[in-house]
């Protein structure tokens, strides 16, 4: 692997091909793969992502904003795109560049049905989500009759697939509400498919869902975080393998005495002579203050440096009294030696957040072996 000269996140997609192996590996053959790109793939790199994915097999993509779809297209994307999402500011925009919306509401699904007749679209495919249970977006059981009436009355728009969403997949107190989850879903599926005149394909599973639940695969799953190498509990971390490393390297090395303070606020005092390390990266780059003052540390030629004081906008210090370090040595934040869940957890966070909070201002770099 190459070695970083500056601050970057490295992609790699030889991980993202064992990740979604191993994921496709839990569900039947037959069973379609949607590849959840959002938030820039989970903060890393989005049009490297869903080009990997799109080269392994993966049957869709998933974004939440329009905008991030448009981005996929410019690039030059052609798998089917799932809008999650989408903002009816921007329905026409949508249907130019062949993005699929999910469609949640009655209010959403009669103003997106009025924009797909004006467009003279014929069978544009649309997503009708169902709420089992989470209670943020989705129709309701009872508005079944509601939804396929507005379908069978027109041609404009045809459903490609109904699904809903799991609030608690990766908890096993919670299996009891996911089961009922799952057959709710399973009662609106029976009930539309009576009154549809085809069937749509129908899903449920993030990546817990596909871990915990792979009987309730049904016809495709959703996998975001599990692509990228996390996978909601140690066991399953361990089969996965990161995709991102946040890299960077040691700026400054200085040598202070016992009773010297460093950075902001003097946040850190010496009690004995101690050598620091300070890293170009900090707040604005996606390593947050919560991770200061010896919350947190990270790894200088595999041994573990603790981030020492106040996190600053653009630099952390960290103590290497014990490492044999000098400036310019490669750092990692997090990725390889330390996994983003611990991190993350450091920060009372999790995963997603700490990796989707990487800024732009932080380099990304693709790497494949
Ligand atoms: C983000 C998202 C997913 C992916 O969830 P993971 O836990 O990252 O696998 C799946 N479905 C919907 C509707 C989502 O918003």
């Amino acid at each position: 692997m190459p070695v970083a000269h500056e601050t970057l996140l490295e992609i790699d997609l030889t991980a993202l091909a064992h990740n979604y192996h191993y994921l496709r590996s839990k569900v039947e053959s037959n069973v379609k793969f949607m590849g959840v790109v959002k938030a820039s793939g989970y903060g890393s790199d989005v049009v490297g992502i869903a080009r990997k994915l799109k080269e392994l097999g993966a049957d869709y993509v998933a974004v939440a904003y329009i905008s991030e779809g448009i981005a996929l297209r410019e690039a030059g994307i052609e798998l089917p795109i799932m809008v999650f999402h989408p903002q009816s500011a921007n329905y026409e925009s949508l249907v130019e560049y062949c993005l699929e919306p999910s469609l949640y509401s009655d209010f959403v699904l009669k103003e997106f049905i009025s924009t797909a007749e004006k467009l003279n679209q014929k069978n544009f495919p649309v997503h009708l989500k169902f709420n089992t249970g989470m209670n943020r977006l989705g129709l309701s059981e009872e508005e079944v009759e509601m939804v396929t009436g507005r379908l069978n009355a027109t041609n404009s728009v045809k459903a490609a697939s109904v699904f809903s969403h799991l609030s608690a997949s990766e908890d096993w107190r919670e299996r009891e509400f996911t089961l009922q989850q799952i057959h709710t879903f399973q009662r609106i599926a029976i009930r539309l498919f009576d009154q549809l005149k085809y069937e749509p394909l129908l899903h449920i599973c993030n990546t817990s869902g596909i871990i915990n639940y792979p009987e309730a695969a049904f016809d495709m799953v959703r996998s975001g975080i599990g692509l990228y190498g996390y996978g909601n509990e140690k066991s399953e971390d361990e089969k996965l393998k990161p995709v991102a490393t946040l890299k960077t390297i040691i700026s400054q090395i200085h040598h202070i005495k016992k009773g010297d303070s460093v950075g902001y606020n003097r946040a850190f005092t010496a009690e004995k002579p101690t050598k620091t390390a300070t890293l170009p990266i900090g707040y604005a780059d996606g390593i947050k203050r919560e991770y200061g003052n010896g919350t947190i540390g990270v790894f200088i030629g595999g041994k573990y440096a603790p981030i020492i004081g106040n996190v600053c906008m653009d630099m952390i210090m960290t103590d290497v009294t014990d490492i044999d370090c000098k400036e310019g040595d490669e750092v990692i934040v997090f990725g390889g030696p330390q996994r983003a869940t611990d991190f993350a957890e450091a920060g009372n966070t999790i995963s997603y957040e700490l990796i989707t909070g990487i800024s732009q201002r932080v380099k990304r770099v693709l790497i494949e072996h």
